[in-house]
């Protein structure tokens, strides 16, 4: 049941569950209160206005991080791991994507962002393809963790970069081929750590440092840009 709450900065909606505690979240700069059954309005209200001040912020910074990403349609170069290639782009019935060397000619019936980013979609996912399957099986070899990895998928994920299963499947957002090289690869260690380690916690951390030694730096990256890399 949908239920809307009118306060002070203006109305949130309230999705009510068999949850414990108030929590208030902004995704895609869309604020929302989730809230136990039995928690009045009254105190819902003054949660909110205990974290005016935080809500600001976090839809001033999702604003922020929404006009910083890119458009290819008008810009001269995209990145590809540590490249930066020259954007060729010209219309043309059916879509297509070439590359040669440091440029990429991009083929498409409209060149405004939905067509260019189409197309280009369909060039990091290929790029994932070869690059993020052979990393991880490289990994997995090395590591002769061949029989924890059961597959590799690829996927444009809205809020994670990467993802391992109980089962073994690896899952990774391809957007991450614009990122630098060594963030992928301290993705790559990242989730095949997990098909040993299927939490978050010191062993699994330790495996990583092992694998990738400055990953803190990387993941500090990827926390700070990855909002540059979404199409
Ligand atoms: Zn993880």
């Amino acid at each position: 049941m949908s239920e809307a709450l009118s306060w002070s900065g203006g109305t949130i909606p309230v999705r009510r569950s068999k949850r414990k505690t108030v929590a208030l979240h902004v995704r895609d700069g869309a604020p929302e209160l989730r809230a136990p059954w039995h928690v009045s309005d009254t105190d819902l209200k003054r949660f909110l206005s205990d974290r005016q001040d935080w809500l600001n912020r976090a839809l001033r910074s999702q604003a922020e991080k929404r006009e910083q990403k890119p458009d290819f349609s008008q810009q001269a170069h995209c990145p590809l791991m540590d490249e930066r290639l020259t954007l060729q782009l010209s219309r043309g019935a059916r879509s297509q994507w070439r590359r040669d060397q440091d440029r990429l000619y991009l083929v498409a019936p409209l060149l405004d962002k939905p067509h260019v980013h189409h197309v280009l979609a369909d060039f990091y996912k290929t790029q994932a393809r070869f690059y993020l399957t052979e990393k991880t099986l490289q990994r997995v070899h090395t590591e002769g963790w061949e029989n924890h990895l059961t597959d590799i998928r690829l996927r444009r994920t809205k809020t994670k970069w990467g993802h391992c299963t109980a089962t073994g499947r690896i899952q990774y957002n391809w957007q991450i081929m614009m990122a630098p090289e060594r963030i992928i690869d301290y993705l790559v260690a990242h989730e095949t750590a997990h098909l040993l380690h299927p939490h978050h916690g010191a062993s699994f951390w330790n495996e990583v440092t092992r694998l990738h030694p400055h990953w803190q730096d990387d993941r500090r990256w990827l926390h700070d840009n990855g909002h540059r890399l979404w199409l």
